[in-house]
């Protein structure tokens, strides 16, 4: 079992992101259609005890970091209790999450105490209204107050993920630049370019873009590697006037394909070794059949050598992603 998860073009594995469920309680009008959204049914998601084992194969193969993301995980009740479980798990080193931060008020605190390092938080607008339209009825004051209780349970640093979209929040660039320019030390702002699923609903506005207005108001200084924080895909600046970091993920202008090291790991139990390809098949099925550890482990060896090189996706054109992202989690 053991040796690292590497693929075909020599791609190490050490991150796993982890869905918990497909559900949300807000549906942001990039990552979900208004309707016609089916859950899937409770049986079909992965138990907590059946992410335990599987974290524990991954990371008997050198999985080291894991995230839980969703639909929204916050929302899977108990879910500091799997929180503690992946923390515990030997070979992990770090257990982080992305979240709306809808429910943090009240959870920030038990998922620090069972184990959670840290959090990124989903945030596209600072107008209440807008935040509501963007979000199909998301409360910005609550989620104001859950970055709040985020910060003082030391889920730091926050990492605030805001996707900008033509012609809808593009305006609130400065905005969000200054609003988190007052907690530089706990706090990073990224930017991530649209990825467009299935139906190319949106337009936004690529890295280049963006760094380029940003430049017009304030000193941007390029961050040395060893300034970084996280080994992600951001490419990473200081705003010299406030000190904020400021982040760009770009997966379509200036794409990361080649040093990708994660997998993502269903809340059905497929385990999809690229974000824009849906490829493999279930772990959840070998699980429920009784697989043991190793042949689990020879079954994921196998879905990572058959992980494709890349996408071929554009900010303007391309072949889009597939699947839906709710059911992926970013
Ligand atoms: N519910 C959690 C949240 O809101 O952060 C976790 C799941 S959400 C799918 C994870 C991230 O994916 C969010 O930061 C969201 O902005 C981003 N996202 C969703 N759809 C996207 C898309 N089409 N392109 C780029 N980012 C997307």
């Amino acid at each position: 079992m053991t040796g690292p998860l590497v693929d075909a073009f020599g791609r190490e594995h050490t991150y796993l992101r982890v869905s918990v469920t497909d559900r949300c309680n807000y549906r942001c009008v990039y990552c979900l259609p208004a309707e016609g959204m089916s859950w899937k049914p409770r049986e079909e998601l992965l138990s907590f005890e059946e992410i335990g084992t599987l974290v524990q194969v991954f990371a008997s193969m050198g999985i080291e970091r894991v995230r839980l993301t969703g639909g929204e995980p916050t929302i899977r009740s108990d879910i500091a209790s799997l929180v503690r479980v992946i923390a515990a798990t030997p070979g992990i080193r770090d257990v982080a999450m992305t979240t709306n931060a809808h429910t943090l008020q009240r959870l920030a605190g038990p998922l620090a105490e069972a184990g959670l390092s840290r959090v990124n938080i989903s945030l596209d607008s600072l107008r209440a209204d807008r935040f509501r339209k963007l979000t199909r009825g998301g409360d910005l004051a609550r989620v104001l107050t859950g970055i709040e209780a985020a910060r003082e349970a030391g889920l730091t640093p926050i990492k605030i993920n805001a996707v900008l979209l033509t012609g809808q929040n593009e305006d609130e660039l400065f905005d969000l630049v200054d609003f988190f320019g007052r907690w530089p030390e706990s706090t990073a702002l990224r930017f991530i370019e649209y990825m467009p699923f299935q139906a190319r609903w949106h337009k936004s506005v690529s890295s280049a873009e963006l760094r380029r207005r940003l430049a017009t108001r304030v000193g941007l200084v390029a961050q040395r590697a060893e300034e970084k924080t996280g080994a992600g895909p951001s490419r990473t600046w200081t705003v010299a006037e406030t000190g904020l970091t400021v982040g760009f993920i770009s997966p379509l202008s200036e794409h990361f394909c080649a040093t990708c090291n994660r997998l993502r790991l269903g809340a059905d139990g497929h385990l999809r070794t690229c974000l824009a390809h849906e490829d493999t098949p279930s772990l959840r099925d070998l699980l429920r059949e009784g697989a043991s550890e190793a042949r689990l482990a020879r079954a994921i060896r196998a879905m990572v050598l058959g992980k494709p090189e890349g996408h071929d996706c554009q900010v303007d054109g391309g072949v889009p992603f597939e699947g839906v992202m709710t059911r992926i989690g970013g």
